[in-house]
Parts: structure tokens; C-alpha cells; sequence
């Protein structure tokens, strides 16, 4: 069997949760960001910590998700980010869900079934205010809200919209976004809608304490103990809550100007001991690691070297007295007093943080240490 393993810490996850709660004030209600399998995590022991932690809301991206954390048990209440289509309103209606909600037709299917079935669903209206990305463009919210006032069926539980520069705290962007949304909600008001529950604080926000007043956040990275953006120290406690692990399968010493791996890209300098371990990309390790990236062996940093091939990496593990077969090789988190990070491995690969843990988590067997 491969010994590759990602193992999540569901304690980091509960304290990062707590860490947030404490940031964003006893008052304000967090919505925990679920979606693309809970960043890797596995969303169904994601769920059920953030849960017994006091979670008020789940968020994911689809129907889908949503399903399939009502089949494993889920209670929370749940928001279907990405919105509903037509189909789906029954599945909706039976499983008790939230959409966001931001096209007429939707609204109007969605009225129509919650009357013949004597039901009252809850939506939240999704609101771009300058991503451009998902929701009723601004300019066009008075007539979709105007349009609600008079369905039967729906109720306007919440409204909400998504920052798009909150991980840059200087970006003023933030502040227009913010300010556009209170004038959108205002004229909701007017128009008798008063939703209970409003948000757009994702992690960036959270952490410039941007956003709380509206009385409830949405952070996703944060929870599973990653700043939104490198090199952002936040102030509160975070925990990584992933771990990559492997081991090391086999042990050569070689001569000075052997090539390694395809291509030839790395020739060894000196005599040199390469350890062969069972990771490539099909695993989540970025061809782009190839002569770039670092792993934990015996407690110490070794190199990658050679191009990551599909399902396996070479490292010169010759700063390492007697690697052995068989040796733990740490690929994300910590051996000894070293730590390798997320977003360490994306500044590497020129992307960020969530995107490693996605790929990781989904491409391994995934173990669980629980709370104690
Ligand atoms: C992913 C997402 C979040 C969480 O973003 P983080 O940066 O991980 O905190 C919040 N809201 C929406 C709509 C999202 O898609």
C-alpha cells in the first residue's frame, strides 16, 4: 500500500474556529466555509467539529455538498453559494437548505413551489458590488428586490456579497465594496425587506475586523489555519490543520555528475545520497516543485531535486546522516522543530495557500486525530 497520508487535525480546526469567534466578537455569527470538500479537508468531519464548536451556518458551493452533508446528519443550516437552477428546488424544499439567491426565475420556481407545499423557504440574496463574479449586479438590485416584495414562499433571510481585495489590506476597493452593500441594503429596507442575517466578511476582512458590524462572517482559510494572503502575520492564533506525509523508498549513493529524474535538470555536484519517495503530481505535488521544493526528513530540510514526476520525487538527502528506507518524509507541516507551509509551497508555484490544500487533500487517503 502507499504510504502517502494527509492527516488532518480536527482539534486545530475547533481552535481555529475559536480563534475567529473571539476575533469577531461573541455577537457576531459565523458562517464556516465548507466548500471544495472543506479546502481539502474532508467537509464531512470538517463539519461535524465546526458544529459541536458552535458554528451558526455551513457555506458550500452547491447542491451537491449540501446533500451530502443533510445525508451524513449535518443539522446546521446551510447556504448554497453558487445558487440554485430550476431542477434543484425540490431537493431544496425536502433538505431544508438556504440558496443564495440572484435571478428571477429561480426566485419565481422557488415561490412556487414553497406555496403548493405550504412551506416558506429562506434564501439570502447574493449582491455584486464589484467583483463581477456571481450575484445581481448593482445597478439591477432594486427592480430583483422590488421583484421579491411580492412572492409568497421566500423569504429574504439574509443578503450578502464577496470582497474581492480583502486579502490586500491597504486596497481601498474594500471600503467601495462595503459602502455600495450598505446602500443596497438600505434601499432593501425601504423596500420592507430586512433580512436577519447580512455578510461579506471573508477571512482577509475578518482579520482588518472589516465587515462585523452586519452581524455575522464568512472565513474559510482561517479555519483551516492558513492567512488569507503570505506573508500576512495574523493576530490571532492559527493552527495548520493539514499534514502530507510519505516515505522514503529507496536509498542510492551516487557519483558527482549524475543526472536525476527526466530531462536530465539536475546533475549532482558531488557524491551525493537521493532518496526516492512515492509523491508526484497525480498526488497534488506541483510539477512546478521540480528543483524548487523542500520536505522535512529526519527533522531536517532536504531539496527536491530533478523534475516531480507523476508519482514520484527525488530528494539529496546527503546534509542527512543514514536516510534510510522506510524514513517519514514530511511534504506540508512539521517534523522535528521545522514546519514546511502551504503558503510556502504556493509562493513557490506562484499560487496561494488554498489551492495547495484542494489539491492535496483530494488526491489522498485522509486520516483524522480528533479533539481530545
Ligand atoms: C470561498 C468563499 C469565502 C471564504 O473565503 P476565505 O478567503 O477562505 O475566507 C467566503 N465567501 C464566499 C462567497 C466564498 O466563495
Amino acid at each position: 500500500m502507499i504510504p502517502n497520508e494527509v492527516i488532518i487535525d480536527l482539534e486545530a480546526i475547533r481552535d481555529n474556529f475559536f480563534a475567529v469567534k473571539t476575533l469577531a466578537g461573541h455577537d457576531t455569527r459565523i458562517l464556516a466555509v465548507v466548500k471544495a470538500d472543506a479546502y481539502g479537508h474532508g467537509v464531512i468531519p470538517v463539519a461535524a467539529t465546526l458544529e459541536s464548536a458552535g458554528a451558526d451556518y455551513l457555506g458550500v458551493f452547491d447542491l451537491e455538498e449540501a446533500l451530502h452533508l443533510r445525508q451524513a446528519g449535518c443539522r446546521l443550516p446551510i447556504l448554497v453559494m453558487m445558487g440554485i437552477r430550476a431542477e434543484e428546488v425540490p431537493a431544496v424544499l425536502e433538505n431544508g437548505l438556504t440558496p443564495a439567491l440572484f435571478q428571477q426565475e429561480i426566485a419565481e420556481a422557488l415561490s412556487r413551489a414553497s406555496v403548493q407545499h405550504h412551506k416558506v423557504t429562506p434564501v439570502h440574496v447574493k449582491v455584486d458590488t464589484g467583483m463581477t463574479r456571481l450575484g445581481v449586479p448593482s445597478p439591477a438590485a432594486r427592480s430583483f428586490l422590488q421583484s421579491l416584495t411580492s412572492m409568497k414562499g421566500i423569504r429574504v433571510e439574509g443578503m450578502f456579497s464577496h470582497l474581492a481585495t480583502s486579502d490586500q489590506p491597504e486596497n481601498p476597493f474594500t471600503e467601495q465594496q462595503i459602502g455600495l452593500f450598505s446602500k443596497i441594503l438600505n434601499m432593501a429596507r425601504d423596500l420592507g425587506i430586512c433580512p436577519e442575517i447580512v455578510h461579506i466578511a471573508n477571512s482577509g476582512a475578518l482579520l482588518d475586523k472589516k465587515g462585523f458590524s452586519l452581524g455575522m462572517v464568512r472565513p474559510g482559510i482561517l479555519l483551516y489555519g492558513s492567512p488569507p494572503s503570505p506573508g500576512r502575520a495574523p493576530d490571532i492564533p492559527l493552527k495548520p490543520a493539514m499534514c502530507f506525509k510519505s516515505r522514503v523508498i529507496q536509498v542510492q549513493s551516487v557519483p558527482a555528475g549524475t543526472p536525476i529524474s527526466y530531462g536530465c535538470t539536475y546533475r549532482t555536484p558531488a557524491r551525493c545520497t537521493i532518496a526516492a519517495i512515492p509523491v508526484g503530481y497525480d498526488d497534488g505535488y506541483s510539477r512546478m516543485l521540480s528543483n524548487k521544493g523542500e520536505v522535512l526528513i529526519r527533522g531536517k530540510r532536504v531539496p527536491v531535486v530533478g523534475r516531480v514526476t507523476m508519482n514520484l520525487t527525488m530528494l539529496n538527502v546527503s546534509s542527512v546522516e543514514g536516510v534510510a528506507v522506510g524514513d517519514e518524509v514530511v511534504l506540508l507541516g512539521s517534523q522535528g522543530r521545522e514546519r514546511i507551509t502551504a503558503e510556502e509551497i504556493a509562493e513557490k508555484i506562484g499560487t496561494i495557500s488554498y489551492e495547495v490544500l484542494c489539491n492535496f487533500g483530494k488526491s489522498n487517503r485522509r486520516t483524522y486525530v480528533h479533539p481530545r
